[in-house]
């Protein structure tokens, strides 16, 4: 790869960050994928609808715009909720169609997810969709053929690599930038928006988002965006509508799982409405739009 940090610098002072949701529902979890076979998905009921009506007012409420992730399989049984999502001036972007990561995927099944959710979206939304967000941030090392083949399908971002190391948590991408950047690649030019991380005593802590923004303290969170400020760049945060929900249904799964998955679901309201009064948010693409008008200024 001839670059893996090309950093993206906009003109003007950046004022706010991006709020982005990966859309999916409570039974489609990588984490529970042990107890919930991916054919069974389809007698479970629904829990999207009444999760989101809260979010998207939360969202209306302080003035924020959202980047929504979407499954395919969600988008397919669900064309309302999108049109209801775009409506309002929210992102529709790209999750792959069921879930799979990318670790367990050969690069046709790849792009044959990435292609027909997009294809999908397009068709509900009648609106391009520009970026991409993998299963649990599965494009790891040695995976990066995936962002070739997002170049090649029309995807003009990706908000998969995790600049994180994980040891066996199967995602973390310890090499990658930590602030939006260029991916200089075979098949062409790819921004890479990756999740934000806390800087601190010299090593990267995921912080702005999931099951981080459930358990750990808030004003640990808050520093990292504070920290995006002082570089002058846009932090990305994200969570899931199923972190909103703390009456869905519990599945049977391994204690650490429990912890992580079902703890401090109370928590992510309140704490969802102190994020978006102390900072202001915006989607990815109103970013990815500015980056065309930067092109010709960055060090190719
Ligand atoms: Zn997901």
């Amino acid at each position: 790869m001839k670059s893996l940090g090309t950093p993206i610098a906009l003109s003007g002072r950046m004022t706010a960050h991006h709020f982005t949701v990966d859309l999916e529902e409570y039974f489609q979890v990588s984490a529970l994928e042990s107890c919930v076979a991916r054919s069974t998905w389809d007698s479970y009921t629904p829990r999207l609808l009444q999760q989101m009506k809260p979010l998207l007012e939360m969202l209306a409420r302080h003035g924020a715009k959202a980047t929504f992730f979407v499954l395919g399989w969600v988008a397919e049984r669900q064309r309302e909720l999108i049109r209801t999502i775009a409506a309002a001036g929210h992102e529709i972007a790209s999750h792959g169609w069921d879930h799979v990561r990318v670790t367990h995927q050969t690069p046709a099944q790849f792009r044959d997810s990435i292609r027909r959710t997009k294809n999908l979206l397009e068709a509900i939304t009648g609106q391009p969709v520009l970026g991409f967000r993998a299963p649990s941030f599965s494009i790891v090392a040695g995976r990066e053929w995936a962002l070739d083949l997002l170049i090649e399908e029309g995807y003009r971002y990706d908000s998969s690599l995790f600049p994180v190391r994980r040891p066996g948590g199967g995602y973390g991408y310890p090499n990658g930038s930590s602030d939006p950047h260029w991916l200089e690649r075979p098949a062409g030019r790819l921004a890479e928006i990756p999740p934000t991380t806390l800087r601190w005593c010299g090593v990267r802590l995921p912080a702005a988002g999931g099951a981080y923004f459930r358990l750990l303290p808030y004003n640990l969170v808050r520093a990292a965006f504070r920290q995006c400020e002082r570089r002058g760049v846009r932090g990305t945060f994200y969570i899931h509508p199923w972190e909103l929900d703390a009456a869905q249904p519990r599945l049977n799964v391994s204690w650490v799982t429990r912890v992580r998955h079902y703890g401090g679901l109370r928590r992510t309201a309140p704490r969802l409405q102190r994020l978006l009064a102390d900072f202001r948010f915006t989607a990815i693409r109103d970013t990815v739009d500015r980056f065309d008008a930067t092109v010709a200024a960055q060090p190719v």
